[in-house]
């Protein structure tokens, strides 16, 4: 089976984070049914919580649910898999597709495993990319993946993770499934704006986004009562909520070709992608600059330290040197960064407290 509904673009793939119980996942896929972009119900049933004691799913008993939901309401499903075991259950109860989940993918030994236990099948799996910005393990992945079952294999782009971000929850980073596009042109691929935003404010920005850079569908986390979710309350949207952003999207058909590493608007895409990432390292900086503006007002410190400057020039200098920067261009830039650093904690250190 393809990923992709022929002819029509964004293809969807919706259901909540988390299966949480019978009804719930009955009640969101049944309002989803007639979505007519809708091509796979999702859920996943075992969680990667960062850290223990949240809901980490219901496990296999959600595998009877999501057969059910197929059999029933005629939707096919998908889950992620995490482990050859979670491989052999979808297997077993007949689950149409897979995905692999980004802290899945930065293993190669655990994506062997997972190869190693569909191998012979036609189980279609979807490879998201790893949790850090690493094209070379997504390729991996997906190559490892496609040595093993003869069922379609799909690249999602959810984002990645970045101690910067203010703005998204993982930093969508185009330039980094255009250049998974340009090494693998026949893979289909899909965004999944739910993961990268964490939030709902930006989830038709982002989906607007993948559909102008060509990508096929879109992965959108949906549930009944968005608040009520046991998993990623914050950045689900209700299935009425999926059809508004679906039918605001503008679809041009011509890019569809268009993304590939040397084409002027995936390099311009490249271009604001590398500088939204300088402005949020900027706003980091600033951040930090406040900080040592309340530490110095406390102590009762100077905000200028001529020997720290001094050391910064020289430690920059040397590095933008070996990445092969103007010395001219970088001592400039630096200038212009420690004005505005003095500014920030001169402006703190002036607070009345
Ligand atoms: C998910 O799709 O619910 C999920 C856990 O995603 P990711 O692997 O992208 O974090
Ligand atoms: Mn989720």
């Amino acid at each position: 089976m393809s990923f992709k509904i022929e002819n029509i673009r964004p293809t969807v793939i919706a259901g909540p984070c988390s299966a949480e119980n019978r009804d719930q996942v009955f009640a969101t896929a049944q309002e989803l049914k007639s979505n007519k972009n809708l091509k796979y119900f999702r859920a996943g049933l075992w969680k990667p919580r960062t850290r223990p004691n949240s809901f980490e799913g219901v496990g296999s008993e959600g595998m009877v649910w999501l057969a059910e939901v197929q059999k029933e309401l005629g939707i096919p499903v998908m889950t992620e898999i995490a482990n050859a075991e979670h491989a052999e259950l979808a297997l077993k109860h007949g689950i149409d597709a897979v995905w692999i989940g980004a802290r899945t993918t930065v293993s190669p030994f655990t994506v062997q495993n997972i190869a190693d236990s569909i191998k012979g099948t036609s189980l279609p799996v979807m490879v998201k990319n790893p949790m850090h910005a690493d094209l070379g393990l997504w390729l991996g992945a997906i190559e490892r993946i496609s040595a093993s079952t003869t069922g379609e294999v799909a690249a999602l782009h959810r984002g990645f993770s970045n101690y910067t971000q203010h703005k998204y929850r993982n930093a969508p980073m185009w330039e980094l499934p255009i250049g998974l596009k340009s090494e693998l042109p026949e893979v289909s691929l899909f965004c999944d704006p739910s993961h990268i935003c964490g939030n709902t404010e930006f989830l038709s920005f982002v989906s607007q986004k993948a559909m102008d850079l060509g990508m096929d569908g879109l992965m959108i986390e949906t549930h009944t009562i968005p608040n009520e979710a046991l998993s990623d309350a914050s950045q689900q949207i209700t299935p009425t909520e999926l059809i508004e952003l679906l039918s605001g999207l503008e679809i041009r058909s011509n890019l569809k070709d268009s993304i590939t590493d040397s084409d002027l608007s995936a390099l311009r895409i490249k271009m604001d992608s590398i500088d939204e990432q300088l402005m949020e390292l900027l706003s980091g900086r600033m951040e930090i600059a406040k900080l040592m503006g309340e530490f110095k007002k406390v102590e009762g410190l100077t905000v200028l330290h001529l020997e720290r400057w001094r050391e910064i020039v020289r430690t920059r200098m040397k590095w933008s040197k070996e990445l092969g920067l103007s010395e001219e261009f970088i001592l400039r830039v630096l200038e212009q960064v420690h004005k505005e650093s003095i500014k920030v904690q001169t402006d703190v250190m002036n607070q009345e407290s």
